[in-house]
């Protein structure tokens, strides 16, 4: 109800946007829930936390979309490509090259189709703590190069970008700065429509400014324990 207020005070319809439910911490048991509710979208952001605990639903014989929304290891790309329906978080050439040929070893069953891939952006442009950068000097890390990248390899289908709000910054202003970035993003990609960016403290903000996707765990879930 939240995201549907969220969206009309924007002018938008609420259908366009989507609830993933970030799982992390929380069992197996809490995503059979979620999928009974009919949440069919999850979020997870470590592959050990996450490899088990897609497997266990799937024994469970519940199907849902696992969206891998942390920082991705390149030698965790054969787990991810799994079980991700979709990865938000590549944030460079490299990564991108070894998630492409992770998808495309994986046996073919039936007609494989390529992974739905988010490119990740950093807004205050430090590489360092994850994202791309638009207009970046870094070849890797350069956003341009990295949509270029996904959009470019067979077995990865560019749907648009992510982005989390650098700590201490305004939402307002972050994702002001994201709407101004996918937008030339978009008219390049025409496929990559999916703006994935706010989470419990700031979707209303995001979604002002066009989010399509929202990644919410404590405010659906419950605060989770500190990080080990
Ligand atoms: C944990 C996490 C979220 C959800 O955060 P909440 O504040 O609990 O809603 C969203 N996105 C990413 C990348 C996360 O790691």
């Amino acid at each position: 109800e939240r995201i549907a207020s969220a969206a009309r005070a924007a002018g938008r319809d609420p259908a366009q946007v989507r609830l993933i439910v970030v799982t992390k911490t929380y069992p197996a048991a809490d995503v059979l829930r979620l999928a009974a509710l009919q949440v069919l979208d999850v979020g997870e952001n470590r592959d050990q936390e996450a490899a088990p605990k897609a497997a266990e639903v799937a024994a469970a014989g519940v199907e849902v979309c696992w969206h891998f929304v942390g920082r991705l290891q390149r030698n965790k790309c054969r787990s991810v490509v799994r079980y991700a329906g979709m990865v938000q978080s590549v944030d460079s050439v490299r990564l991108a090259t070894a998630l492409a040929r992770a998808r495309g070893d994986l046996p073919a069953e039936g007609e494989r189709v390529p992974l739905d891939t988010l490119v990740q952006v950093s807004l205050d442009g430090d590489a360092a703590r994850g994202g791309a950068v638009a207009g970046g000097g870094d070849p890797d890390t350069a956003l341009e190069r990295v949509l270029a990248a996904v959009a470019s390899a067979g077995q990865l289908r560019l749907r648009g970008l992510m982005a989390v709000a650098p700590l201490g910054w305004e939402p307002e202003r972050a994702f002001a700065d994201l709407a101004r970035i996918a937008a030339p993003a978009r008219t390049q990609y025409p496929d990559a429509t999916v703006l994935a960016a706010g989470m419990s403290g700031d979707r209303e903000e995001a979604i002002r400014h066009g989010a399509t996707h929202v990644r919410v765990g404590t405010a659906v879930l419950g605060a989770r324990p500190a990080p080990r």
